[in-house]
């Protein structure tokens, strides 16, 4: 019959479990971070070909103009985001929208 494991092999492997974890999770992050990084990078490469840069004057985030098939202007963020769903002053999207120079 096994032995029963003592308190302290049990931290032991508790501690190494959590070290472990520890650098899985923190290799993941990192590795995220920089996919979200490199995904930015692509993001304002594309939209500063095809949009007009500018930046938000309710809140003073970069945004470019992107002209949809359908013919509104729309201001995207550098991450990819539709401004006017992501402003912090988002409750007050006719005034921002006055505020967003035209073209
Ligand atoms: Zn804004």
């Amino acid at each position: 019959m096994p032995r029963k494991p003592t308190q302290e092999k049990l931290d032991k492997i508790e501690a190494s479990y959590i070290m472990f974890t520890r650098e899985k999770l923190e290799s993941i992050i990192l590795e995220t971070n920089d996919k979200l990084r490199k995904l930015e990078r692509n993001i304002k490469s594309v939209l500063n070909s095809i949009s007009r840069p500018s930046k938000c004057n309710a809140c003073g985030t970069e945004v470019f103009w992107v002209t949809t098939k359908a013919g509104k202007n729309i201001p995207y963020t550098a991450e990819g985001m539709n401004h006017y769903a992501d402003c912090e002053n988002v409750g007050q999207i006719n005034v921002i929208t006055s505020k967003f120079p035209r073209y």
